[in-house]
């Protein structure tokens, strides 16, 4: 299960923000996951709940949001959403020179709690 991986992250770098932010009791915790990641949002939340046990997140909900693939053309210097049609090139140029811009990560966009 590799979304396990992905939470082990998370809850490090949440109890980090946690801490500079002086956070103890935290609520929810707010991820944009790319669906590049193929992380499966169920998998995840079952990897959030092992991986926050004894921590100060031990009573915080994992809230995803998913973020769809976005690629950057540099030969049009314009955003795509590579699909399956356009053999994921850019559809206006068909070029190949692109690059992934978004949705390839698993980031904490917020924590709340007091
Ligand atoms: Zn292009």
């Amino acid at each position: 299960m590799h979304e396990m991986s992905y939470c082990v992250r998370i809850v490090d770098e949440a109890i980090k923000a946690c801490k500079e932010n002086s956070l103890e009791n935290v609520s929810s915790v707010y991820v944009e996951v790319g669906r590049m990641t193929a992380c499966v949002n169920e998998l995840l939340i079952k990897a959030f709940d092992k991986a926050k046990k004894d921590t100060i997140l031990e009573n915080a909900n994992l809230v995803i949001t998913n973020q769809d693939v976005v690629a950057f053309c540099e030969i049009c210097n314009k955003e795509f959403k590579p699909s399956i049609e356009n053999n994921y090139l850019c559809p206006i140029c068909k070029g190949v020179q692109s690059r992934i811009v978004k949705g390839r990560d698993c980031i904490i966009t917020r924590i709340e709690g007091e």
